[in-house]
């Protein structure tokens, strides 16, 4: 650019001129079971309801975000999204920040966390996806990226309701595909099983391969003690999710008494929740998850957060947008590979030698897939195409 052009002012007048809103109820292949199935809290879950939405604007660009909601809630996102929408049409799009806080305050009688913040979300990351995309970049590189590929685990194959025969199968299954970590859910109400299939795949693994275990909540204090205990031989990157999700001075005393870090944070619905476990240091590894907490203007500020307080970060689900993300944060983070996903989109995400390779396409680099349309329930378009 020349110095004549850089002392202009720049011309963008762009508005967000058409938003498409859909909900969509993505069919999982087996139901499929954590500790809170195990001890009667909840039922298998079969499907993941997924928030869709697409922005155009009035020179043409185009954004696609999302947010989603596991077993009810779907539909609860996709009535706030429809409501809160038409406050964006007009708006220039890179404002992002203005339009989260717009969008906020448009439900603010319904409070800034939870669904509403989730419905915001979707709408956020289609912003950003847009701008990455205008400016020609990977989302990654928009925001700063720390490096190329992240270190990836797998959850998908260690559920309880896979047998432990087949989970020895499942991690094998992942090592070959180039993935670097193996996660199990414990949290069983007889944990002596719990025990067996920690030491079985620790020893099917070997000591140093990276293994990580998930109790999804379901342990009280003196449980979660005795077992961090029993878990500090098998040398986990982390303990998850021990205690009840909201409980951070119980996660703070598990991280503080023992040497095996605890990680948590998936089920926390915005900043002030996890500004509180950062500042009770209720977790060794963070696991913010971008719709859950508004988006990726909310994931941002989570994580300037977690970094200056020294803690590690591990996002939850949603690999397809927090490879982006992770790729930004200044220590070695985990991302968590979950395949679910993939049917949504035509893209594939590459895994390789215990990484996942951050793509290097404009935006998020998702496309939706043409199956989209036959698992959608429900859809609104607000505005005019340009
Ligand atoms: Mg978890």
């Amino acid at each position: 650019m020349s110095e004549q052009a850089l002392s202009q002012p720049c011309a963008d007048q762009d508005q967000i001129a058409w938003i498409r809103i859909a909900s969509v109820f993505l069919p999982l292949a087996n139901p499929i079971s954590d500790a809170k199935v195990l001890t009667g809290r909840q039922k298998p879950m079969t499907e993941i309801a997924m928030l869709f939405v697409e922005i155009e604007s009035k020179d043409g660009h185009r954004g696609l975000g999302f947010s989603y909601s596991k077993r009810a809630g779907g539909p609860g996102q996709f009535a706030h999204a429809k409501e809160i929408a038409p406050a964006l049409i007009g708006e220039n799009p890179s404002d992002i920040q203005k339009l989260w806080t717009k969008l906020c305050w448009a439900g603010a009688s319904v409070g800034r966390s939870g669904l509403s913040t989730q419905a915001i979300g979707a709408f956020d990351v289609a912003l950003w996806d847009m701008k990455a995309k205008r400016a020609g970049l990977s989302l990654a590189r928009l925001l700063g990226a720390q490096r190329d590929s992240v270190r990836c685990y797998n959850t998908s194959g260690g559920f309880l309701h896979t047998p432990l025969d087949q989970l020895m199968k499942n991690t094998d299954l992942s090592r070959e595909k180039g993935i670097g970590g193996i996660k199990l859910k414990v949290g069983q109400p007889n944990s002596a099983i719990d025990i067996e299939r920690v030491s079985t795949v620790r020893r099917h693994l070997g000591d140093d391969f990276p293994l990580m275990v998930d109790a999804n909540q379901q342990w009280d204090r003196p449980t979660a003690q005795r077992m961090c205990r029993k878990f500090e031989e098998y040398n986990l990157v982390w303990i998850e999710e021990p205690l009840d999700c909201y409980d951070a001075e119980g996660h703070a005393a598990l991280a503080a008494a023992f040497d095996t870090p605890i990680a948590t944070g998936e089920m926390l619905t915005s900043v002030a929740e996890h500004a509180e476990f950062i500042n009770k240091r209720g977790a060794d590894f963070l696991m913010p998850d971008a719709p859950r907490v508004g988006g990726i203007t909310p994931f941002l500020k989570i994580a300037s957060m977690a970094e200056h307080a020294g803690l590690m970060l591990a996002p939850h689900f949603a690999m397809e947008l927090h490879v982006h993300l992770a790729a930004t944060y200044p220590t070695e983070p985990w991302v968590e590979h979950f395949e679910w996903l993939e049917p949504l989109f035509n893209e594939r995400l590459e895994t390789r030698d215990g990484r996942m390779l951050v793509p290097t396409r404009p935006g998020l680099g998702l496309s939706l897939s043409d199956r989209v349309a036959g698992w959608t329930a429900q859809h609104v378009e607000i505005g005019q195409r340009a």
